[in-house]
């Protein structure tokens, strides 16, 4: 979301001016240091810096010992890696309804469970928390792991806690298109020691000749190669100094934006942190309704940001993977498909949903401008 800018451009070169990007190398600083920073905004106590938020959601499942006949209860609303990282560790998505928060459906979760169900991977959608209080509650009584993905959530907070800081593990990514920009990159956060020691070992296979299996008293295993650059570091570091103004910038522009539409009639999806909202959704009666409106710049009707729903990942609902053998599916204890119309609630909710941008670069009275606008271009709701 947020742009690179001269900041950046003076990070990368700091980087660059030691002379090599190897996080291990010698006087490397940069990703050590977006480490700690972002455990301590987060609030726990251990970050792990990796390439990509498909790779943090992986070494999270990794450390945390899930694979072969485990299932794993992914909402039918997310990027199509939250279901991926699963299979890529030898166990089987299980899809569950998303409610009209946007975010998985904690009564669908229950109905999901089986005796193989190891996780619950809850994702806080553009900027929107999940019912954590009611899943951790679920997971506590069922005895599951609750891996965060927070890839598009970092800075959202929920009742005062950090998105990505809840459950047993959190991924974050930091793509071009999320909250802090890299290009690539993503992170693992706990507050568990040993979680922290495998996925740091996932992450890299070298790890043991770092010094590390002595840290935990984990015995290595055989890991991948998962690591940052100190460049990466480097723009992170002043990517998370720019995270903290930008969701602030954010949640002023929704209370205002929120105002406008709901006092002329609009009704707006509940937010599990109506205080701290930083995103903002419209539902509609009907998909006909969801669709017209639309059409106005900075409004996207959540239906058609295909890639993000369940009937749209081919590969999963196909159950292909690269080798024939190395396939999950066949591991599992029971037959797990995934018929288009598995999760018709979720199709309903996104054909009459909507995000309006809050158009965070501009100053608070475009937002106040926008929103008038867009509430004029419905005659009647
Ligand atoms: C972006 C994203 C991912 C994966 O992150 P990458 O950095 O693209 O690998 C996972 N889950 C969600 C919800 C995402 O938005």
């Amino acid at each position: 979301m947020p742009k690179l800018g001269l900041t950046d451009w003076f990070a990368a070169g700091q980087a660059i001016v030691n002379g090599d990007l190897y996080r291990y190398g010698q006087g490397a600083r940069h990703a050590d240091r977006f480490e700690r920073r972002f455990a301590d905004m987060l609030g726990v106590r251990h970050a792990l810096a990796v390439n990509s938020g498909t790779s943090a959601l992986v070494a999270a499942l990794s450390a945390a010992g899930v694979g072969p006949g485990d299932e794993v209860l992914v909402p039918a609303y997310t990027w199509m890696a939250t279901a991926a990282a699963p299979v890529l560790v030898g166990a089987a998505p299980v899809l569950v309804d998303i409610d009209e928060s946007l975010t998985i459906d904690p009564k669908a979760i229950e109905r999901q469970i089986t005796p193989y169900t190891r996780a619950i991977i809850p994702v806080h959608m553009i900027n929107l928390p999940c019912d954590m209080d009611a899943i951790m509650a679920i997971a506590r009584r069922r005895n599951l792991l609750v891996i965060e993905d927070a890839c598009q959530a970092a800075g959202v907070t929920y009742k005062g806690k950090h998105c990505g800081a809840i459950g047993d593990m959190g991924a974050f990514s930091f793509n071009s298109f999320k909250n802090m920009n890299v290009g690539e990159g993503g992170a693992v956060a706990t507050n568990d020691s040993i979680l922290f020691a495998r996925a740091r070992n996932y992450h890299d296979l070298g790890a043991p000749i770092r010094g590390h299996e002595d840290t935990f008293n984990q015995a290595a295993f055989v890991g991948a190669n998962m690591r940052i650059t100190e460049l990466h570091g480097a723009i992170l570091n002043r990517q998370l100094s720019k995270l903290g103004p930008m969701m602030a910038r954010l949640r002023v522009r929704r209370r205002i934006v929120a105002d406008v539409l709901t006092q002329s009639g609009f009704k707006l999806a509940p937010h599990h942190d109506e205080a701290s909202a930083a995103s903002l959704v419209v539902l509609f009666d009907t998909a006909e309704q969801a669709a017209d409106f639309a059409r106005n710049p900075g409004v996207t009707r959540l239906l058609d940001s295909s890639k993000h729903v369940y009937t749209n990942w081919e590969a999963i609902l196909a159950r292909r993977t690269a080798h024939p053998k190395m396939n999950p599916w066949a591991w599992a204890h029971r037959e797990i498909t995934y018929e288009p119309d598995a999760c018709l609630r979720t199709l309903d909710i996104l054909g009459r949903a909507c995000r309006v941008t809050l158009a965070q670069r501009f100053p608070t009275p475009v937002s106040r401008v926008m929103a008038h606008r867009l509430a004029r271009s419905v005659r009647s709701i």
